[in-house]
């Protein structure tokens, strides 16, 4: 271990293990398998990096991103690690040499994608190269439960009888029981030890809304909260996608779609960009983001509602990987539950998987609903108990308040029965009003007992009402395409006077204000030695053709701007400086921090 530290001090330039990195890393070096929950930012890539550098041999990575690998080899050789990737982007003679560098022990990481190792020729080659470890990144990928499934991932556990006295390390930041079990039983690792981290993404705000403006809402957010930032904000269709895109860049807003109509080539071309490019922001489907690796994520809205805490939780937390402070925004509204019904039921899944599905999407509006503080409900739903308020959430910074709404919602029950439980919201909100349209008296519900009962609250004060009765399992809307509503057992209490309903209040929210998101725990920095480091990463990342987090990460930036170190000695003591970052880079930042100093003593 004692390797193990220098390394984390010499390599990455880190000063500590995080969570429980260190008991990790000693499985590793021991030989013995390991299963990491961590959530993402982390820290997982050092576990198997180090026990790779330690042990005898090259350590296989194995992940399902092809497009990403290119990124994370660069960010490796940064720290001057021997590391190369083979997969099918690469030109063959650049596929022979890594092949022979594998062969001839000159390799410390290689990364793969499941169906280049599963190849017959892959794992020969791989039987006759020395092997230091398997890691299985993203290992939630075996599970058929979630949308980031990969077949092949299934057959990974081969490598348990082909490479016999291999460590295998497999990990993930999906925190699901049901998951787990599912990767310790398809991957055989029911030897491993299981190291949980504590999900708790402490600098990450979150912020939910229902039906606050939508898109509006979300800009207004962003300009306030996030102007200059990289985000990314997740729609639930195409459609929705390509409108939001344009929408925001018609508002001087620089957006990119994402989403699977798009070709490959407009994928990755986006991608790049977002991943290079300052203060860009991604418009996208679920189908963008796992193993996103920029740190520097600022925000992540979601302008629908997601299917489950599990695909929330794992989206909001592409945001702020790097520790700083980071927002989760969402808004979502009534049609979104509908929608979401709607598809679940038509899915091609059998009863079992749409009876999961709608529990996950019942926990997910439990979630929305709630006035409790939301990492608190969140912690708990992944079975992390946690005592306090964390005072970094809507909930905490602006207390919900709740309103006893059994007579409203007797009212707005009632109403649905008696018109036949063949109406959708809207309807029965304006017969609750006591407005006269046509189709109302056409249909004989002005001169019904509910006509007009309702006057004392407005629309979207009923809408709100109708909302958290259909989320709470009161009314079922139908898949009928209209949303008719209908009572369900759960009524009957409530109807009977047995129970009583507390609500959210309907309001908007005041505006937050939120900690500026150039704020870090470090204490005051300079802005404007921060900006000119940050111009000199821009114009050594474009020379070499990578992202400039894979120069420096704006956490280091930042301590570079609050320390402003006038030796190389002191350069050398910032996080995330290594040797070989301080040869390469030394100099340069220190020419960086001394021309400020010129330009500040001649103004
Ligand atoms: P994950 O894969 O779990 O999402 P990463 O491995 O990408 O997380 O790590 C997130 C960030 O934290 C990276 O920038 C990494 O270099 C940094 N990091 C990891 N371990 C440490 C540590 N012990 N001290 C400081 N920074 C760390
Ligand atoms: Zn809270």
């Amino acid at each position: 271990m004692e390797r193990a530290h220098r390394i984390l001090n010499e390599t990455f330039g880190y000063s500590a293990f995080r969570h429980d990195q260190s008991e990790i890393i000693a499985d590793l070096i021991a030989g013995r398998d390991a299963f990491v929950l961590m959530p993402t930012g982390g820290g997982k890539s050092l576990c198997y990096q180090i026990p790779a550098l330690i042990r005898g041999g090259t350590g296989v990575v194995i992940s399902p991103l092809i497009a990403l690998m290119k990124d994370q080899v660069d960010a490796l050789r940064q720290l001057g690690i021997r590391a190369a990737s083979l997969n099918a982007t690469e030109d063959p003679a650049s596929l022979r040499r890594t092949e022979q560098a594998l062969l001839e022990g000159q390799l410390d990481l290689l990364y793969l994608a499941p169906e280049r190792l599963l190849n017959e020729r892959m794992l020969a080659l791989l039987e006759r190269a020395g092997i230091a470890l398997f890691a299985i990144d993203e290992a939630h990928c075996v599970s058929q439960w979630g949308h980031d499934f990969r077949p092949e991932y299934r057959q990974l556990d081969c490598l348990k009888t082909r490479f016999p006295g291999v460590p295998r390390i497999a990990l993930t930041a999906t925190a699901d029981k049901r998951t787990r079990d599912e990767i310790v039983g398809q991957l055989s690792l029911e030897e491993a030890r299981c190291y949980v981290s504590s999900f708790d993404r402490p600098n990450i705000r979150y912020q939910i809304e229902a039906e606050a403006g939508g898109r509006e809402a979300m800009l207004r957010f962003i300009e306030r909260v996030h102007a200059g930032d990289s985000g990314i904000v997740y729609c639930l269709s195409r459609r929705k996608v390509e409108e939001t895109t344009e929408w925001l860049n018609a508002r001087g807003r620089a957006a990119l779609p994402y989403h699977a109509g798009l070709s490959d080539a407009v994928r990755r071309d986006n991608q790049e960009r977002f991943l290079r490019e300052d203060g860009l922001v991604m418009v996208a489907t679920i189908a963008f983001g796992m193993g996103i690796d920029k740190p520097d994520v600022r925000f992540v809205a979601h302008l629908n509602l997601p299917r489950s805490i599990e695909a929330y939780y794992q989206e909001t937390g592409r945001a702020g990987r790097d520790g700083l402070p980071a927002s989760a925004w969402m808004s979502y509204s009534l049609q979104d539950i509908m929608t979401l019904r709607k598809m679940m039921a038509e899915s091609e899944g059998t009863e079992l998987f749409k009876r999961v599905s709608h529990h996950r999407l019942e926990a997910m509006l439990g979630l929305c609903e709630s006035t409790a503080c939301r990492r608190h409900t969140l912690l708990d739903y992944f079975g992390e108990g946690s005592g306090e308020s964390c005072g970094n959430c809507d909930n905490c910074l602006d207390v919900a308040r709740t309103w006893d709404a059994t007579d409203a919602a007797r009212k707005a029950l009632s109403c649905v029965y008696r018109t036949g439980q063949r109406f959708g919201v809207a309807y029965v909100v304006s017969v609750l009003r006591g407005e006269r349209h046509e189709r109302i008296e056409a249909n004989g519900h002005d001169r019904q007992s509910t006509f007009g009962i309702g006057a004392e609250h407005g629309a979207a004060e009923w809408r709100s009402i109708f909302r958290q009765l259909i989320a709470r399992g009161y009314l079922e809307s139908d898949l009928d395409g209209y949303g008719s509503l209908r009572l369900t057992e759960r009524c009957r209490a409530l109807l009977r006077g047995e129970e009583t309903v507390h609500l959210r209040e309907h309001r908007r929210r005041q505006v937050q204000k939120v900690a500026s998101t150039r704020a870090w725990d470090g204490g005051p920095y300079d802005e404007r030695l921060f900006d000119a480091l940050r111009a000199m990463r821009s114009r050594l990342a474009k020379e070499q053709g990578v992202p400039p987090y894979v120069i420096f990460h704006d956490s280091t930036l930042k301590e570079l701007a609050a320390r402003v170190p006038d030796s190389i000695s002191d350069v050398a003591g910032i996080q995330g400086i290594g040797q070989r970052k301080l040869e390469l880079y030394g100099d340069i930042v220190l020419d960086t921090i001394r021309a400020r100093d010129a330009a500040s003593v001649a103004s």
